[in-house]
């Protein structure tokens, strides 16, 4: 079983994590940081694989 995270753009629990406190939501395709559980930064990423800040 798989744990999935609480997406803070979505808001659904599709979220994976990626790496250490860096998640990956499935659902709109953007990551974002994590620390203390808290969000701290969220990050589109692009077609080539590069991130870009989030602009909600
Ligand atoms: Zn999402």
């Amino acid at each position: 079983m798989s744990s999935m995270f609480l997406c803070p753009v979505c808001g659904r629990k599709s979220a994976g994590r990626v790496a250490v406190d860096q998640y990956y939501c499935w659902e709109c395709c953007v990551e974002f940081t994590m620390k203390e559980e808290k969000v701290s930064h969220v990050f589109n990423v692009e077609l080539d694989g590069s991130l870009s800040s989030f602009e909600g």
